[in-house]
């Protein structure tokens, strides 16, 4: 507690702000930063700024210093926030989740890592080699989907390109047994296309640097592939050490040669159609290259002509009659991209699967979930902000209602910005943007970006949250038939519509399915199922990319909004992995972003402590005469009540049935101060 006082490291609490203002708020974050106090509170939530250097204090020192402490006993830590999850998992049966969010770079991971860390090192002993078995095995799958879900982006050289959210199930004694990997959103365009200065996917260059030479060799192919790869090299990225640590941590987790093998082959064949083009001679489209689809029919066990034909020709039922329609050129270079993207795609989904298999726990009795949760596609990442958002503010304020409720003390009317008005913008059935842009889709015709702004600009013409150049003439920041602009709860964010329709179809010719499955290499034909199906059985039109996302987005905020959450907000201080700087625009944007002010604010109207009346009379019943050293009255509470009374605080608490509820923590921190003078 002693830190709690001590104004050199700043507030250890942003609750504790004199004045709850942006710049009282940047001062405090700033301080602690540079004085090596990289975790703030905000209440029960942990503010964490990436300190870019080792820090020495994750060690079994400071695990101890953690171990079955209430929050406000030591200084800001993840671990205090591992224990009391662990806690409410242990003690009251509670299901609870940890929710790590920040931008890319921010610290998520490694905040996770030393949650597990510390969930590892509190665990029963006897168990501790299964605890650890669970822990490397999430380790190593971590490994695993960086290499084939980050790539470098000009703003982080190891980028994640998916949204990720991973379950660890405890036992009924509060032992891990296992977990559940959910992938979200993989970023594929990146497979096809990279901007200037970015890479592709890592697994690329890491089996370019390992197997290059021999898929060349029988190809002759100038290197042309989607991603002119090899000129993108790294320094700061070794690609060759990290195909064999990859490797390795595959056959750790269970992947067997053949998997392995096919996995290489996918990757291998996805470079190839890089180097496709097509032309046409009269009526015919043709294969310019054909000697690449060779290589191609090899890498995937199937017939060359069975490629050629599935690149060139589409099969469609018209009736009873099933014929052969042959692409244009541009369709045909249309299809090769959404190949190689699907085929990337599937097979990131069937490693984690594969992944899954080998942690999940068969066994769901007794188990209890504790969850982590990051996430990162420019739409759809603020509208997964806006849930979590909105789940933030579900269940804080729930929590806090429940609890007032339960403890008998009236609820007081907390005043805050609820953003579900935006959250129905974006999925609000007939209504929502995701609606609006399915129902573009399903028309027939030649359907345009623009018609789908135009459907927007009609929908959406009185939403408080939506403009555009047509609803806001005089707005120059805003391109006529092209933009779109939100009011997210966390800033305005303009949308340029290029391209939304394509993405949201999505659409992989049937053919690519059926040739897939027909492959003769079994672990092929296990990623693309469906391919099964003949021409004439396939009658549903699949969901869009939209539908499925928010779907997706749906079930886990439902999931999670069962569970006791606990927050870590991860801030990424600089752009150049620096523990000295500390960029005040970049720092300010992330702060506005995650809502903590507005966090701040709410956790101050409420009361910022409670303690159950035994607990807190261990604690202070020294700084009383009435309760020192024991105390006559007929209850604990009657005990705690007439302590407070006599130290003045009378105005600033509460008393509920079970629980001492302290407004500000000023108070709490009085009552510390005497208690250290007296013990
Ligand atoms: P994210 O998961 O949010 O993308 P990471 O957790 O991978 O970010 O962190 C990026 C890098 O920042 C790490 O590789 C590490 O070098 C550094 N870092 C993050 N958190 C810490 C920490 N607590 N202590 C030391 N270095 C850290």
């Amino acid at each position: 507690m002693a830190e709690h006082e001590s104004l050199e490291f700043g507030k250890a609490d942003f609750v504790l702000l004199d004045n709850v203002s942006l710049e009282e708020f940047m001062a405090n974050l700033k301080l602690r930063f540079e004085k090596g106090r990289i975790y703030t509170y905000i209440g029960e939530v942990v503010v964490s700024v990436n300190p870019y250097r080792a820090m020495n204090i994750y060690g079994r020192d400071t695990i101890e210093q953690y171990k079955g402490r209430e929050l406000y006993e030591r200084p800001p830590h993840l671990f205090a926030i591992a224990d009391a999850a662990y806690k409410a998992m242990k003690r009251r049966n509670k299901d609870t989740c940890i929710v790590i969010s920040g931008e890319s770079g921010a610290g998520k991971t490694e905040a996770s890592k030393y949650i597990m860390q510390y969930i590892a090192a509190i665990t029963n002993p006897g168990q501790r080699a299964e605890v650890e078995r669970v822990k490397n095995m999430l380790l190593k799958s971590n490994c695993v989907l960086e290499a084939f879900g980050n790539a470098k982006t000009n703003r982080n050289d190891n980028s994640s390109r998916f949204g990720k959210y991973m379950d660890i199930n405890f036992d009924f004694k509060g032992d891990p047994i296992g977990g559940h990997i959910n992938n979200y959103l993989l970023e594929k365009s990146r497979v096809i296309f990279q901007q200037e200065g970015e890479r592709s996917f890592h697994s690329f260059y890491q089996v370019c640097v390992s197997v290059y030479v021999c898929v060349t060799r029988q190809t002759d192919a100038t290197i042309s592939w989607y991603p002119d790869q090899m000129g993108r090299g790294s320094s700061s990225i070794d690609d060759g050490g990290d195909f064999k640590a990859v490797a390795d941590a595959m056959k750790v987790i269970g992947f067997t040669a053949d998997e392995l093998q096919t996995v290489y082959k996918v990757l291998a064949t996805i470079l190839h159609l890089g180097n496709l083009t097509f032309g046409v001679d009269g009526d015919t489209t043709l294969i310019e290259n054909s000697k690449v689809v060779a290589v191609i029919g090899d890498l995937l066990a199937t017939k060359e002509e069975n490629v050629e034909k599935a690149l060139l020709y589409r099969t469609v039922a018209t009736g009873r009659d099933v014929i052969d329609k042959q692409h244009t050129a541009q369709e045909a270079s249309y299809g090769r991209d959404a190949l190689a993207k699907a085929m990337y795609e599937r097979m990131f989904c069937w490693i984690v699967g594969r992944i899954n298999d080998v942690i999940e726990v068969k066994n769901y009795d007794n188990v209890l979930q504790h969850r982590t949760f990051s996430v990162n596609l420019s739409f759809c990442i603020n509208y997964c902000n806006e849930k979590l958002q909105q789940l933030f503010i579900q269940l804080v304020l729930r929590q806090e209602q429940e609890e007032y409720q339960r403890e008998g003390i009236p609820w007081k009317h907390i005043d805050f910005f609820n953003n579900q008005i935006i959250v129905d913008l974006v999925e609000l059935q007939h209504k929502g943007i995701f609606s609006v842009l399915d129902e573009a889709c399903m028309n027939v015709g030649k359907v345009t970006d623009k018609v789908f702004l135009q459907g927007l600009n009609s929908k959406l013409a009185n939403h408080a949250h939506y403009t555009s150049r047509k609803l806001s003439p005089t707005d120059k920041s805003l391109e006529f038939d092209r933009d779109f602009r939100v009011r997210h709860y966390a800033g305005n964010v303009v949308y340029s519509v290029v391209g939304f329709i394509d993405k949201n179809k999505d659409t992989l010719f049937q053919d690519f399915k059926r040739l897939l499955y027909n492959s003769s290499n079994p672990v092929l034909k296990v990623m693309w199922p469906e391919g099964k199906l003949k021409i004439t059985e396939v009658t549903k039109r699949p969901l869009t990319a939209a539908t499925l996302f928010k779907n997706s987005m749906i079930a886990l905020v439902e999931n999670l909004a069962c569970k006791e959450p606990y927050y870590v907000r991860c801030i990424k201080p600089n752009d150049v992995k620096s523990p000295l700087l500390f960029e005040h625009e970049r720092c300010r944007h992330q702060v506005e972003y995650l809502g903590l002010l507005e966090n701040v604010r709410v956790r101050r109207a409420g009361f910022a402590n409670r303690q159950e009346y035994p607990r807190f009379l261990q604690r202070y019943k020294m700084i009383s005469e009435f309760t020192w050293p024991n105390h006559d009255l007929p209850s604990e509470k009657e005990a705690v009540k007439k302590l407070l009374q006599g130290c003045g605080f009378e105005q600033d608490v509460a008393y509920g049935k079970t629980k001492v509820f302290i407004r500000t923590p000023r108070t709490l921190f009085c009552l510390e101060e005497q208690r250290t003078e007296m013990v």
